[in-house]
Order: structure tokens, then sequence, then C-alpha cells
């Protein structure tokens, strides 16, 4: 079993107690026992993060590159045990977990290169006796509060731009999955790092969270999590005008047009429907397909369907894990439910796999639901389950509006083979992110974040970095 600590001010220590993580795959094992991080011991963290910071933020752009280059290849190093790691607690296939820790690891590649890009400005004056200089300098202690569904990648978006702009951090893994976030904070401090530039506190969200929010020395929150949690850490932070940014929840829409490459448009869908049991913020949750596609369609989500393999995700072949717990499980069979009662048809799943090898784990089957409609909860919530709800439309305009009839707007999914189509309704939909004939919106060069009520700032690219960075100006007068 591992043993996980906190990391405060360049030591790695016990906590006062422990709590145990246990594998969804199988609730009989225990994955690690966890230090049950205060907020005594956030405080110090945060004390020490402070007192770090006085020196880190002046330290040469290049220096912090070199680190943060030398922290990825230290994580591609122990790609195995971090993703077993990441398996086991999580229950994501194992090469969804390699697949993760390798890209946190060109997350640090990436903004060690961008960490030597954050140019200042020269401007021009009113007076040719006076110079204006604009420089860009760290803001100051980041708190980095991250999910358990992608704990390290989500952690790396924010650690990388956090680090390479010159600030210290606390992080708060998820106090459900806080094994292979910090195995990677453990390889990325190894690197080097000065004591108390990264500091990590596992813990509850009532002890170390609320510390990080509230503490006026922490003066950057960044937060991927729920709406509601968000809105929440929001509301707290304004108190002391923290910046403050959040990556929260998604609904997100797939609109199949009836020109529609199906030979991507189905693989696209069902990965992009199921993969990690629908437990990703861009996950598509909704599909509305134009009537003269829908049966061609909907036949080959089932047959894709049909054929996917669930398993514990330490199987090579196992292509769908357990959920990662039971309450989810069953929110995902309520909103099942709901969309049966108001007049869906379920095609496919709806329960628990069959078989003694699921009767441990939070499994579930792939489900397809058809005849759904806005009034049910899965069309409307974030499910967070693997669910592919899918409505026949009979034009484009109505599949727009029903697209952005949401309030969530983090990513969104069309399929077609017309230029013009495909660029008419990127423009219309009211998301931060749309992948057009691919099922993904991620890009390491490229903001990702949401519009409406899935969050405020951006993540990935350099625009990334503006959220740990605070302007400056320099007016010079010359004698
Ligand atoms: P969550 O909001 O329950 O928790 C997220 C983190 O915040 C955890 O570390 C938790 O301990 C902490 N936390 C909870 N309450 C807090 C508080 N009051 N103060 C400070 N910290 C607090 O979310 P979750 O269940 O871990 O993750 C799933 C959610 O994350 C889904 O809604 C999903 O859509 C969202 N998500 C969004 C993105 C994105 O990029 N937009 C990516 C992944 C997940």
């Amino acid at each position: 079993m591992k043993a996980v600590q906190m990391l405060i001010d360049g030591d790695w220590r016990s906590a006062e107690s422990t709590y145990y993580v246990f594998n969804p795959a199988n609730i009989d094992e225990v994955v690690a026992e966890v230090a049950l991080g205060t907020r005594r011991d956030a405080q110090e963290a945060i004390e020490a993060a402070y007192r770090a910071f006085a020196s880190w933020a002046r330290t040469s752009p290049f220096e912090r590159a070199e680190l943060l280059k030398k922290a990825a290849t230290i994580v591609m190093e122990r790609i195995e045990e971090i993703a077993r790691l990441l398996t086991l607690e999580n229950g994501k296939p194992l090469k969804d977990s390699r697949k993760e820790i390798g890209f946190a690891a060109r997350v640090l590649q990436y903004y060690a290169e961008e960490a030597t890009r954050i140019f200042g400005e020269w401007v021009p004056t009113i007076s040719p006796s006076i110079r204006s200089i604009v420089i860009r300098q760290p803001v100051g202690v980041a708190g980095l509060i991250v999910p358990w569904n992608f704990p390290v990648d989500l952690l790396a978006w924010k650690l990388g731009p956090a680090l390479a702009a010159g600030c210290t951090v606390v992080i708060k893994p998820s106090s459900e999955a806080p094994v292979a976030a910090t195995e990677f904070a453990r390889a990325v401090n190894d690197a080097g790092f000065p004591p108390g530039v990264i500091n990590v506190v596992p813990g509850r969200a009532s002890e170390v969270g609320t510390e990080l929010v509230e503490n006026p020395k922490v003066a950057k929150l960044a937060f991927t999590g729920e709406t509601e949690t968000g809105k929440h850490i929001l509301e707290k932070a304004a108190r002391h005008l923290k910046r403050v940014s959040l990556e929260l929840g998604g609904n997100a829409p797939a609109i199949v047009c009836d020109d529609a490459p199906l030979e991507v448009a189905i693989p696209g869908c069902v990965r992009r429907a199921f993969s990690h049991m629908g437990q990703i913020c861009i996950s598509i949750n909704r599909v509305y397909v134009l009537e003269g596609i829908a049966d061609a369609f909907i036949e080959g989500v089932l047959e894709a369907t049909a054929k996917i393999k669930i398993g514990n995700g330490l199987d090579p072949e196992t292509e769908l894990g357990p959920m990662f717990r039971e309450e989810l499980r069953q929110r995902t069979k309520e909103h099942i439910e709901d969309a049966l009662e108001k007049g869906a048809r379920l095609l496919y799943g709806g329960s628990e796999p069959e078989g003694e090898e699921y009767k441990k784990g939070f499994f579930f089957t792939p489900t397809v639901l058809v005849d759904v409609d806005h009034r049910m909860r899965i069309m409307r919530e974030e499910t967070f389950g693997p669910v592919m709800p899918i409505m026949v439309v009979r034009s484009l305009e109505e599949a727009v509006s029903l697209a952005n009839d949401t309030r969530y707007g983090l990513a969104a999914y069309v399929f077609t083979k017309d230029l013009s189509r495909a660029i008419e309704l990127t423009e219309r939909l009211e998301v931060g992110g749309v992948a057009v004939n691919v099922n993904d919106v991620t890009e390491l060069q490229a903001p990702f974040g949401g519009w409406k009520q899935s969050g405020i700032g951006r993540e990935l690219s350099r625009h990334a970095l503006d959220g740990y960075l605070e302007y400056k100006h320099i007016r010079i007068g010359l004698a």
C-alpha cells in the first residue's frame, strides 16, 4: 500500500491523522494511506510559499525553464509508476493514465519554453523626456485546487504556468484521488525547486480548501471542479479580491449534420461520450443528429458501443473501467430513469454489466437513449456518466438553438463535410472550444476554458500565463 505524505517547505511529512483511498474497480482493495492535512498544515504551507516567493519571483526565467525541463524528464522516467497509481485510485484504463501523465510532462516542457517569452513593452509617451516601460511580474502565492477525474493533467495545467511565471504554489489535490497527483508533484519537486516553491497538502475541502480560499497571503486561486463549488469559491475569494480562474462543469453538445462523415462521427461520438465513463468535463453529453442521417448514425453508434470492452483498468484489453464512485453511478441511473419516465427509449445499456468480475467495482454499461428532449435532466444537467442521449432534429437552426440551450459553455462538436456550414456552426455555438470532425477540443498551444457557467479564464497555451502575472507600468522622467 502506498503512503501519501504532505510536502511543506521542502520536507515530506506525515499528518496527525490519515485516511484510506480505495480502488473503484475493487472496493476491497486499499490503494493508499493518505496524510489528512488540516487547516493548520495548509497555513504552514502558505507561509512557506509566501517566504519562498520573494526570491523565486526574482529568479531568471531561464533558471525556471531549466528546472521545468528537468521536471518533465523526471515525470517521464516515472510514467509507469504514476500511471499505475492513477489507474488504481481513479479506475481509468492504464493506456489512458499513461496518456495523461505523458501530456502532463509535455505541459511542463511547454511552459519551460514559455517562461523565457514573458515579454514586456516599451510604449510611446506624450513627452520626449518621459519613458514608459511595462513589465509583467508573478502575482504571488497560487493555490491550485484540482478535481479527481484528471488529477495529474489538471494539476500540470496550473503548475506549469504558475512556476514559469515565478509564482510559488500550494497544491490541494482532490481528497478522493490524491495519490498520482502527489507522486507527480514529487517528481516535479525532485528537479530541484527551492524549498517552499512547491507545497502539497492533501486533505478535506472544508479544511485545506477553505484555508487556501480565505488566507489573504494566497493571491491567486486556480480551480477546476463543479460549477457550484466554483461559484462558492469565487464569492469567498471576492472578499480579498483574489485573482481567480475557474474551469467548471460542462454539458457538451455534438451536432451531426446530414452530410457528416459517419466513419469519423460514429467512433468520435462513441469515444467522447463514453471515454473515462463519461466523467470528463468535455464529454459529449447530447447528440443532435439531422433526420436524413439519423438511422445510419444510430445504427453505427449501437454497433460500436456493443464492442466496447469493460473491465479493470489494469487489464490491457480494457477500454472502459469502473465509474469513480457509487454516487456518480446512482446519479447516472437517476438521469436515465428520469428520461425514460418522460418518454425516452433505451437502446443500449442502462444497468450494471453482468459477471463476477464486475461485482466489487462501480461498473456500468455505456448507455444509448433516443426520443429525448430538453424537459429531461439528462439534456440539461451534468450527468458525468456514460450516457449518449440522441435527439433527431429537422434543421441546423433547431440544432444550434438546442445546443446553446444550456447554462454551460465549455465544448461542442460538429460533424460535417461542408466547410461553410462548419464555420457557421463553430461561430454560433456559445462555448470556449469547438471540435470539427474530431473528438477532442484540447490542444496544448490553444486556450482551453469555458463560456457562461463553465468558467472564467483559460488554461493551456501562452494565455494561461496571464492568470499568474500582473502588469506593472514604470514611468521614467529623463533628468
Ligand atoms: P469538486 O468541485 O467537488 O471538487 C474539486 C476540488 O475542489 C477538490 O479538490 C475539492 O476537494 C475542492 N473543493 C470542494 N469544495 C471546496 C471549497 N468549498 N473550497 C475549496 N476547495 C473545495 O469537483 P470534482 O467532483 O472533484 O470534479 C468533477 C467536476 O469537475 C465536474 O463538474 C467537471 O465538469 C469538472 N471539471 C471541469 C474541467 C474543466 O476544465 N472545465 C475539467 C475537469 C473536471
